[in-house]
């Protein structure tokens, strides 16, 4: 059953050939025997989880209508507010926190009868490329337990190449779905600006923020996006039904673009590792054979795509984090001598190191002074960059490049310096930055046996054209097929 995609399993389990109990039940003893090596969960719910499986499998059996996702088990970022469990963002400042609502795209997965195994590690706040500034737990790369599982949604991408779960929700600020699915060999999906609720998304760059799939097919990634996608009217910045239709994303994936142009920026692939270029070019080979065309086209201002996002995440940052503050939420320190204090020890205690590296940067972009050449300056580059996505996709329907330059690098071999850490972004916050959805579909592997990813971007809300063209890869090679052997010794 293991080896089941979520939709297979949904299927099966629809259908009464496997139940809903099995499954969770193989989800908890594979986490028995993994969890300890890769640490991809915060929390689990097991009891929880087995006792929605058997209500599931008993409207099942009754005949009754059940979700899309009925009695698939799945996991969920644990930056996205829930009923049940705590809600850390991989914080002290939140180690506690209980949350008194469902995240929208929760209440969705719930609607559509999917059981919630689990919430996953995390960069504190989301703020990483590697995992490693969680807070309250260290994740490994399923594929090499020496090497970091990407970040920041690193949990939740370990634990759908573990097979600890079939699928997860990640968030998405700057690559933090794609990078660490191109490391762990699995699919992620950053969706349209708008298209997803942030509602209960615990707000980084709230301007840049998007939830969306981690799954270990495309199909899946369809499935789970005919389940989160959609306006929410506790979102005012998810977009409306009139503006831009949900489709069935699941409906024609099947029928291949035909006439494709890919737009290539052979500079900027240059810029990876050989055998990530290798993966690149092979994968364009494989397009080119099924009929797209290759064009060349220009990024001019991708090279100020980190600088001007490190800029503007960490002026929202540090404004959505003003909230952290030992009185409205969360850790109150216990060492303070009068209300001042309770702040600022409360937060000097709560925040790890790179949140406060963060909001410092944030807070000094945005002071009177440096306003206008920082930030302002900033936003002016994003503009030039949605400018260059948009004249790019009058010649071509989708552009392709790596995600990431490398493959999962070791442990601890970034966490001490700040800026290369940041250059593994340097493919993947464009999209944010533009506010178009972007995938990350395994590719190949290296000659250490680690997976590599290819980014498949396309213009706002072509979702559906977008999981299309990445399906026809995946029908046509077998990547994804492949397991990791995680050693348990
Ligand atoms: N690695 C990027 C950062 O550290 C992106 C994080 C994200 O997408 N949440 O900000």
């Amino acid at each position: 059953m293991e080896e089941f995609s979520a939709r297979q399993l949904r299927e099966k389990i629809a259908a009464g050939e496997v139940s809903s109990v099995e499954a969770t039940k193989l989800v908890f003893e594979r986490i028995s025997k993994y969890e300890p090596v890769v640490g991809a969960y915060i929390s689990v719910f097991e009891e929880q989880a087995l006792a929605k499986a058997a209500e599931v499998d008993k409207r099942i059996a009754a005949g009754e209508q059940v979700g899309e996702l009925a009695g698939v088990p799945v996991a969920v970022k644990d930056n996205m507010c829930t009923m049940f469990g705590a809600t850390t963002c991989g914080s002290k400042i939140l180690e506690d926190f209980r949350a008194p609502y469902n995240a929208t795209a929760v209440e969705k997965l719930l609607a559509a009868d999917a059981v919630i195994v689990g919430k996953t590690n995390l960069d504190e706040f989301a703020m990483g490329s590697s995992t490693e500034n969680s807070a309250l737990k260290r994740t490994v790369n399923p594929w090499d337990t020496s090497r970091v599982p990407g970040g920041s949604s690193g949990g939740s991408t370990a634990s759908v190449a573990a097979g600890m779960c079939f699928a997860a929700l990640g968030s998405d600020t700057g690559g933090s779905i794609r990078q660490p699915a191109s490391f762990c060999g699995v699919v992620g999906l950053k969706p349209t600006y708008g298209r997803v609720s942030r509602y209960g998304l615990v707000a980084y760059g709230s301007s840049l923020d998007q939830i969306g799939p981690v799954t270990r097919t495309v199909e899946d990634a369809a499935l789970l996006m005919n389940v989160i996608a959609g306006h929410d009217p506790a979102d005012s910045t998810s977009v409306d039904e009139k503006t831009a239709p949900v489709c069935d994303y699941l409906d024609k994936l099947d029928e291949p673009v035909g006439g494709l142009k890919i737009g290539i920026v052979p500079e900027l692939n240059s810029g990876a590792d050989e055998q990530v270029q290798k993966a690149l070019n092979d994968a364009l080979d494989v397009y080119k054979g099924l009929g797209a065309e290759l064009v060349e086209i220009e990024m001019p201002h991708f090279d100020y795509a980190i600088a001007a996002y490190y800029m503007i995440a960490t002026a929202e940052a540090s404004s959505n984090l003003a909230r952290y503050d030992g009185v409205h939420y969360g850790h109150r320190t216990k060492r303070a001598k009068d209300y001042v204090e309770v702040y600022t020890k409360s937060r000097a205690e709560g925040f790890g190191k790179e949140v406060k590296r963060r909001i410092m940067l944030g807070t000094y972009a945005l002071s009177s002074g440096y306003y206008d050449a920082y930030y302002l300056k900033a936003l002016k580059v994003r503009n030039l960059i949605r400018g260059d996505f948009t004249k790019a996709f009058e010649k071509c329907g989708c552009v392709m490049m790596p995600v990431s330059p490398t493959t999962a690098f070791k442990i601890g071999e970034k966490v001490d310096d700040p800026l290369t850490m940041y250059l593994s972004d340097v493919y993947t916050i464009a999209a944010n930055l533009a506010g178009v959805p972007a995938v990350s579909i395994p590719c190949g592997f290296d000659s250490d046996n680690l997976p590599i990813g290819l980014q498949i971007l396309s213009s706002v809300f072509e979702e559906e054209k977008l999981l299309r063209i990445a399906y026809m890869y995946e029908k046509e090679t077998n990547w994804n097929k492949r397991e990791p052997r995680i050693d348990t010794n």
